[in-house]
């Protein structure tokens, strides 16, 4: 189908895509458009007009700013995909990008634009919450910082208000033995995940879980945390049972979706195999 008409303006900087987004509050926000025009076209979304903030050089950058890592929302999947420096800080990141879509996705496709648009089978949500990420929104009034487990509210819902645009994404660089994992079973059709589980897991000395830090998406209208999977592992020391134990509970508390290619059972013993694995692979890697 072909989208209702619309305008379009190229922002060049991002205080003229905030004044724009102030005066015109039906506006979207164009990022790298691969959610956002195909929804356009099947006339689910009618924006009057698109507020291009591609070309916004100071919204697309990974670095590292004393404890933290700081992300441009409009930083791509590919680039994240092939960062180095994340490679060696933070792999989850690298590794959970490598999943999404094919090359074309990835090169278009940005961070920012995946955690605004919150699908419930979108990768990077999972990954966000397990690494506990503060998301910097900004608007005409200034900026505020949302912790991601206030972000993500329901399907495609976010915290964002009118007239707010995600800057940056914010995560904490893990100290002592860390281990990360992203694991996905793709949607043979489509490639977004059925299942996708990001685990984070911090260590002690002795090798017990010291925190786990679990997001979990493609299971429910929203991404979420696993705070019963999260509880279990903590202070256990991560063999064989404990893991199977804790991946027992991925979907406590949780409305699991149903659709043609997955039912409610399926997906619930797809979201606790993917939890085990994800668990004991980051378990292994930090190790
Ligand atoms: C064939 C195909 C396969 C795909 N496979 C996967 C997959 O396997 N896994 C996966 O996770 N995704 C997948 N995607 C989606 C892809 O990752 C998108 O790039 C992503 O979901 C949206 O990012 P975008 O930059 O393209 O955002 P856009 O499409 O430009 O925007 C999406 C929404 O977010 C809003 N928005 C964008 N940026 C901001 C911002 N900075 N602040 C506020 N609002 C903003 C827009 O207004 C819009 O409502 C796939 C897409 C396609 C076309």
């Amino acid at each position: 189908m072909i989208a209702t008409q619309f305008d379009y303006v190229r922002a060049q900087t991002l205080d003229e895509a905030l004044t724009l987004l102030a005066q015109n509050e039906d506006a979207k926000i164009l990022a790298g458009g691969h959610s956002l025009i195909p929804a356009m076209k099947l006339r689910l979304a009618t924006p009057p007009l698109l507020i291009d903030i591609g070309r916004i050089a100071d919204l697309s950058y990974v670095r590292e700013e004393g404890n933290q890592i700081r992300i441009g929302a409009m930083t791509s999947h590919y680039q994240i995909e092939s960062s180095e420096l994340l490679k060696k800080i933070c792999p989850l990141l690298p590794e959970c990008a490598g999943h999404i879509g094919d090359v074309q996705v990835r090169n278009k496709g940005t961070i920012g634009g995946s955690v605004a648009h919150s699908d419930p089978a979108g990768d990077w949500p999972a990954a966000v919450i397990a690494l506990n990420a503060e998301l910097v929104v900004a608007s005409k009034n200034g900026e505020r910082s949302i912790k991601v487990d206030d972000f993500f509210l329901d399907l495609m819902t976010t915290a964002l208000e009118t007239g707010e645009i995600l800057r940056e994404l914010r995560i904490n660089k893990s100290n002592g033995r860390t281990g990360q994992a992203y694991v996905k079973m793709h949607h043979p059709a489509s490639g977004f995940a059925v299942v996708g589980v990001a685990a984070n897991l911090t260590l002690d000395d002795s090798g017990a879980c010291q925190r786990a830090s679990i997001g979990i998406t493609g299971v429910s209208s929203k991404a979420y945390r696993a705070g019963a999977v999260e509880s279990e592992l903590n202070g256990s020391g991560l063999d064989e049972q404990a893991i199977a134990n804790a991946a027992a509970r991925a979907t406590d508390g949780v409305d699991i979706n149903g659709d043609l290619f997955a039912s409610e059972n399926y997906r619930r013993h797809l979201a606790q195999v993917y939890t085990r694995r994800a668990i004991a692979a980051a378990s292994e890697r930090a190790r």
